[in-house]
């Protein structure tokens, strides 16, 4: 395969199969798409965690143009989201633009050339017009700094890299973070461990789960034209409805704190147990999580809850902040993913020799999430600012997929050869941004997320609706844009 492709495509997750099948649409064939693993599939092949599944509803957590009637339950499994995107490649014939074992590693703009140099780690270098990158924000392990750590005699290992090895039966095991993945996985460790210790160190708000298996009848009525469409969009507005509390005023949240809180007193009768549940900041400025199991193990006999802190990990145990030592024999990390600075670790190399680290020196920033001043023609899918606290982002991918359509069309129309935002129309979008999301939830709401960089700025998640990001990203502005010819 050619290693001058027109465009390449950067990572095999929704963002990368979705922007390769609407290129293909739009008539665009010559393009790769450079996955560093064996396999496609982003987040959905890394995370095999047991109970690993999608806490958005899987009619609206898919794509708009591929809708599936027959998913199993509302909030499919993992390995079914994996079986639905390797579908999509297939019904597509994405397979030809696939090179796997390719792990980018840098980008460099050639500006007499007015095209990119794409390096991967196996030393080969691709030549290119337009870079799209679908690496996602959460795939780089975050590990704490715990003293000790690399001590640990037993297996240890993260979330995201689950080594399915090791049988967890009548064993000691910790579980380290309490987010979105370990509420998934601490129940299904429940059932099977000796002993279960879970080290929380701040509680999350979690509401009820309203997932259920779709019956095979229930399957069959989303098979009449209409109903899975029908049923995506009430999904959609419902999910949207969640959008008040986050985009207007963080006090609309007091709903969805009293229904998390109802949850908590249903499940959690013992009142020292469900103190130590109980958050002290606004819900939402965390991630709202989705459980009917997680409290349910916690209240098991062989579960504790530790929420002193880790202040060290020995040889074969785990120290808290009050000197107690508890022997375990596997640690599981539930502590997430390196968020802004994944982003901002790589080496990207623009216009004059811009660095991408100085061009985001002061935070990591885009235009809709989607150009950065400085770097014609390299497009970010699920780029800084366009996360979610309330709905799919896969809604947010197709937005930005039509979007860098529009963008190559803008080039095709003017015959230019690239288009860099200018950097005016980036600032006015980020200080208007920033001044949005100054009063909302997650900078308002009293907790520390990854949603916010080291400065306390919010750098990943969209202040508005979704639909207010759709309309403002049908069109590109071409004044916007510095055209390069
Ligand atoms: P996370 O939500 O960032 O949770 C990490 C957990 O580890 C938190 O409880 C955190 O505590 C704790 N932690 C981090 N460093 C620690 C340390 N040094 N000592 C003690 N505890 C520490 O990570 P995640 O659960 O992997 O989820 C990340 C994101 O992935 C989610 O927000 C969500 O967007 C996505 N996700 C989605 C799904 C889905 O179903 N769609 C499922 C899983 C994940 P603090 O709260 O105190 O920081």
């Amino acid at each position: 395969m050619s290693t001058r492709p027109g465009l390449t495509i950067i990572g095999s997750g929704f963002a990368g199969i979705g922007m390769a099948i609407k290129l293909k649409e739009a008539g665009y064939h010559d393009f790769v798409i450079l996955e560093k693993a064996s396999d496609l599939g982003g987040t959905w092949r890394d995370n095999t965690y047991p109970g690993c599944a999608c806490d958005v509803p899987s009619h609206m957590y898919s794509f708009s143009f591929e809708l599936n009637p027959g998913w199993s339950r509302m909030f499919s499994p993992q390995t079914e989201i994996w079986d639905y995107m390797r579908a999509c490649v297939e019904k597509y014939g994405l397979a030809p633009h696939f090179r796997f074992g390719k792990e980018v590693v840098g980008l460099e703009y050639d500006d007499a050339a007015r095209n990119w140099q794409v390096g991967t780690g196996d030393g080969e270098t691709f030549t290119t017009n337009a870079i799209v990158s679908g690496i996602g924000a959460l795939h780089v392990p975050s590990y704490p700094q715990i003293p000790g750590r690399e001590r640990f005699r037993g297996p240890a290992f993260h979330s995201a890299e689950w080594d399915h090895s090791v049988d967890l039966t009548g064993k000691r095991v910790a579980v380290i973070g309490t987010g979105a993945s370990a509420i998934q996985f601490v129940p299904r460790i429940a059932e099977r461990a000796a002993h279960l210790t879970v080290f929380q160190r701040t509680p999350p708000w979690i509401q009820p789960k309203p997932d259920f298996a779709l019956s095979p009848r229930m399957k069959r009525v989303m098979r009449l034209p209409g109903a899975a469409r029908t049923l995506r969009n009430a999904i959609y507005w419902v999910l949207e409805t969640r959008a008040l509390g986050f985009t207007v005023d963080p006090r609309l949240m007091k709903v969805q704190e009293a229904v998390a809180r109802r949850h908590l007193e249903r499940q959690v009768p013992d009142p020292e147990l469900r103190a130590k549940l109980t958050p002290d900041y606004t819900i939402g400025c965390k991630r709202i999580l989705l459980s009917n199991d997680y409290y349910p193990a916690l209240t098991r006999d062989n579960v504790d809850l530790v929420t002193d802190g880790v202040t060290e990990i020995r040889e074969n145990s785990i120290v808290d902040a009050t000197g107690g030592e508890i022997e375990v024999d596997v640690i599981v990390y539930g502590t997430g993913f390196k968020v802004t600075d994944a982003l901002n670790e790589q080496r990207i190399i623009g216009r004059n020799g811009l660095k991408i680290q100085e061009a985001w020196q002061n935070g990591i920033e885009a235009y809709y999430g989607i150009t950065t001043a400085g770097f014609p023609n390299l497009f970010f899918l699920l780029g800084p600012n366009t996360g979610l606290g309330h709905n799919s982002v896969v809604f947010m991918i197709e937005s930005q997929v039509k979007y860098v359509i529009d963008c190559l069309r803008l080039l095709s129309r003017t015959g230019a050869r690239a288009l860099d935002v200018r950097p005016g129309a980036q600032r006015a979008f980020n200080d208007r941004l920033q001044e949005r999301l100054h009063a909302l939830v997650w900078n308002e709401g009293g907790c520390r997320s990854w949603y916010l960089d080291e400065h306390g700025v919010n750098r990943t998640t969209w202040p508005g609706f979704t639909f207010e990001y759709w309309a403002r990203t049908r069109r590109v502005r071409p004044e916007a844009y510095e055209l390069i010819h």
